[in-house]
């Protein structure tokens, strides 16, 4: 049945697994309520290290990546995958304005109220992260011109403080200010289970959730991390708050 206060969100990251370490919880949370999600994964993560797997060619560990991604979606609750199948690490390399003209047809056609992407920082200052941001963003105020005045939808950035506890090394040194976070403290174990889906990713997960590969998940947090960026067209200039005192949001 639908639900007339149903709301449409759209992630967008670059790789298979981003999805479910940045924002699993909330993902699960917001299926939950009720909401539809969609996830636009732009690459195939065809770089990343394959655990026990052992794979001919590239192809070979993308589709693989693939099916792991979509095993967590559905896990999740993502009702739609949106797969660019960019190669892992390309971003950067790719025609700007074409890549954000990519991401403003996807939001046109579905119309989301809530966008969501990783923060300008990249969390982990990777580049495709980066990319991904500084895009998503740029597609944001274009679509904007061609929304309803009355649905214009909101953009956050999604952190993940938890990964420079357990990764200190690496990170970038400016890191982009989180001025919210949702309670997951009910999901964590879909936050974990999709987590445990992205199995060639043993190693990632291993170094940043060290022990959910072997089902504990006492190491996922109870909130994942938000920074509102843009509502009703405009920029939002973020309030300045320490960690300890954010305030706990819904999305939508
Ligand atoms: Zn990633």
């Amino acid at each position: 049945m639908k639900n007339h206060s149903q709301q449409k969100l759209l992630f967008i990251f670059p790789h298979p697994d981003d999805e479910s370490f940045a924002a699993g919880g909330t993902i699960a949370k917001v299926h939950h309520l009720g909401h539809e999600v969609t996830l636009l994964c732009a690459t195939s993560g065809c770089k990343g290290k394959s655990g026990e797997f052992q794979f001919a060619t590239r192809e070979q560990l993308a589709l693989h990546r693939e099916e792991e991604l979509r095993k967590a979606c559905s896990i999740l609750g993502v009702t739609e995958l949106i797969l660019y199948r960019y190669p892992d690490g390309s971003l950067i390399e790719q025609d700007m304005d074409q890549l954000v003209d990519r991401i403003r047809t996807t939001i046109i056609e579905l119309e989301p109220d809530v966008i969501v992407t990783f923060p300008p920082d990249g969390v982990t200052g990777h580049a495709d992260h980066i990319t991904i941001s500084l895009a998503t963003e740029k597609a944001v105020i274009l679509a904007e011109q061609q929304y309803p005045a009355s649905k214009l939808p909101r953009l956050l950035y999604t952190s993940i403080p938890h990964y420079y506890d357990h990764c200190q090394d690496s990170g970038p040194s400016n890191k982009c200010l989180i001025t919210s976070k949702v309670d997951i403290s009910d999901y964590r174990i879909h936050k974990g289970q999709a987590l445990q889906a992205h199995k060639s990713q043993v190693y990632s997960v291993n170094r940043a959730y060290p022990g959910v590969m072997e089902s504990d998940f006492t190491v996922i947090g109870n909130y994942e991390y938000y920074t509102l960026v843009r509502d009703n067209g405009q920029a939002i200039d973020p309030p300045v708050k320490s960690v300890n005192e954010l305030p706990t949001i819904d999305l939508v």
